[in-house]
């Protein structure tokens, strides 16, 4: 790309595309479009800030120092941060300072973390004569591979261990259990993965009625999971284009 013009363009041209497959798939199931978190994983702040000029609103990062850098840089440009990726517990403080949502909520040591990286950040406003604020949406990460070769903690919790964990995150007013998030597994149709996914999250609304969000579809995917109800789209490399090179 020769300039920021040409890269501006080349991202509007390929959202343009996305929101066009969305609709066309919200239409084609009869359902209503869910919302687009636009992934920017390895790409450049820049690209965010003309992703916000084409009015994208929610963006989503995996990396904690990754998304913190990015979210300090663009700091009042009205974006919602969403963190997809793997957390660990010592990343919950930085987390919470930007974040509106984390989709990968996958066990009850990272609920605490967070519920008290909450209350450390409203201290922290407190002190600093600012508003409390509010509470850190959550989505439950399940892991949808079926099988006894599941590693625990790479892929989401188990199924079976939707409603313990819903439960912790429901106990804490700093945190707002959103719903379910996944990622349809390797080697599997990704409608039938999608499927499990919405009657697992029926089961989930049927005990908490708020927590009806459902994050799920990827760029590969995406007309897969409009189909099975999804509320939130991830979406990356349809839009910013082949991931470029680490390093
Ligand atoms: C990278 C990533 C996405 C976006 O994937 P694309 O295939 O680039 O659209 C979605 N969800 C998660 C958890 C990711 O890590």
């Amino acid at each position: 790309m020769s300039t920021s013009t040409d890269r501006a363009a080349d991202l509007k041209h390929r959202l343009d595309r996305v929101r066009h497959r969305i609709s066309a798939a919200a239409s084609a199931s009869g359902r209503s479009e869910p919302a687009l978190i636009v992934v920017t994983k390895y790409f450049p702040a820049s690209d965010v800030a003309a992703l916000a000029a084409l009015g994208v609103r929610d963006v989503g990062e995996n990396k904690a120092q990754e998304a913190e850098a990015k979210a300090a840089e663009l700091a009042g440009n009205g974006l919602r941060w969403h963190f997809i990726g793997q957390l660990q517990t010592n990343k919950a403080k930085s987390v919470v300072r930007y974040a509106s949502a984390v989709h990968s909520v996958d066990r009850p040591g990272l609920v605490a973390a967070l519920g008290k990286a909450m209350a450390a950040e409203n201290r922290r406003r407190t002190e600093a004569g600012q508003p409390s604020r509010a509470p850190l949406d959550c989505y439950l990460q399940l892991d949808l591979r079926s099988g006894e070769d599941l590693d625990p903690g790479r892929g989401g919790a188990r199924p079976a261990d939707m409603l313990e964990l819903a439960a912790a995150v429901a106990a804490d007013p700093s945190l707002s259990l959103a719903g379910l998030m996944a990622v349809a597994p390797l080697g599997e149709d990704p409608a039938a993965a999608f499927a499990r996914l919405q009657e697992l999250s029926a089961e989930l609304t049927s005990r908490y009625p708020g927590a009806a969000g459902i994050s799920a579809g990827m760029s590969q995917d995406l007309e897969a999971a409009v189909a099975h109800g999804a509320t939130h789209l991830r979406i990356g490399s349809d839009v910013l284009g082949p991931r470029p090179a680490v390093g």
